[in-house]
């Protein structure tokens, strides 16, 4: 199990790996880890570039919202530490102003099954969050809804946020996501997509709760 140190290294790598992949652009978005063993959760600081952070910035927050370190923490530490209070095995979250997502969350529309793949986040569609400035409590409120039986979600007028087990996997889902929602943002300019229907939708969610190397 990763100590802080190395898992401060962890989180800024995956928020410089998160610009680098094109899913994110300058100071916008942000990235945290769960603390296993010691509680709280490391999550990177507000509104600094990750290119010229150091693992000394990232922020280490406990569940009652209290930080240790020279820097404050991320604007959305509220909904980060949300999500780790009301999901257990989720270790890392990453929220993104990709710009598939992005664009769709202006629109504030809930991403329907066009494509089988949705179910990878949980459900039959993934849902779009109301909006509410960043870095509120009504914000994140607003994400714990959208978040229900699902591992990601869109934020009106924002973003987007994906839940993984570690970061490795947060940050792939939220390559995912921005694929799908590229898709989607394709299929609408050719018109209306066909739906799968419910019954398609529950079979691929029964298949990918085995799906891979597990
Ligand atoms: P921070 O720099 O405070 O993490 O804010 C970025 C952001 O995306 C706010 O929603
Ligand atoms: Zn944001």
């Amino acid at each position: 199990m990763a100590d802080t140190r190395t898992l401060a290294a962890e989180v800024l790598h995956t928020a410089r790996a998160m610009n680098a992949s094109g899913i994110n652009r300058g100071t916008a978005g942000n990235v945290s880890a769960r603390r296993e063993e010691r509680g709280g959760f490391l999550i990177t600081p507000s509104g600094m570039a990750y290119e010229e952070s150091s693992a000394e910035d990232i922020v280490t927050v406990g569940m009652d919202g209290h930080w240790q370190g020279a820097r404050k923490p991320s604007s959305e530490w509220r909904f980060h530490r949300d999500i780790y209070a009301a999901k257990s095995r989720v270790g890392a979250v990453v929220h993104t102003h990709s710009a598939f997502a992005t664009a769709l969350a202006c629109m504030g529309c809930d991403i329907p099954p066009f494509h089988y793949m949705i179910a990878r986040f949980g459900g039959k569609d993934v849902r779009c969050a109301s909006y509410a400035t960043f870095g509120t409590q009504e914000l994140s409120d607003a994400a714990l809804l959208a978040l229900q039986d699902r591992s990601a979600c869109l934020l009106a007028h924002h973003g987007m946020i994906v839940c993984g087990s570690d970061l490795k996997q947060a940050l792939a889902l939220a390559v995912e996501l921005e694929t799908l929602c590229e898709q989607y943002w394709r299929v609408l300019q050719i018109g209306a997509p066909k739906l799968l229907p419910d019954e398609e939708m529950e079979r691929v969610l029964e298949k990918f709760s085995g799906y891979g190397q597990q």
